[in-house]
């Protein structure tokens, strides 16, 4: 049987949106509340799907996070109160400068035509 390469695990895991490249929206998990748009993704190279800003301000919420000792900021799901990932402000190169780096985990990815 010849060596062949296996396609890529399938199913959830922190990356499985990352080469996600339709136009579309990415809500919510829990609640599929709307959350980032295809068009402000980009490839941050953190291995996390990053987009550069949400929806909408108002569709995320930002919680100061000290757990591991330094200071990150936690994004969560406005409506519901998910845990989506956190926010940087290390984008470099994106019109906002920040980095959301998002657990795919979290979100659900719709196309749209
Ligand atoms: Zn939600």
């Amino acid at each position: 049987m010849p060596y062949s390469v296996r396609p890529p695990p399938s199913g959830p895991g922190p990356g499985s949106l990352l080469d996600e490249s339709r136009s579309g929206i990415y809500t919510c998990g829990a609640c599929h509340a709307e959350l980032f748009k295809s068009g402000t993704k980009f490839d941050s190279g953190c291995g996390w799907p990053s987009f550069y800003e949400s929806v909408r301000p108002e569709a995320v919420e930002l919680i100061e996070d000290t757990s591991l000792g330094v200071v990150r900021t936690e994004v969560r799901c406005a409506n519901c109160g998910s845990h989506l990932g956190h926010v940087f402000d290390d984008g470099f190169g994106t019109p906002t400068g920040d980095r959301y780096c998002m657990n795919s985990i979290s979100l659900e990815f719709k196309p749209v035509d």
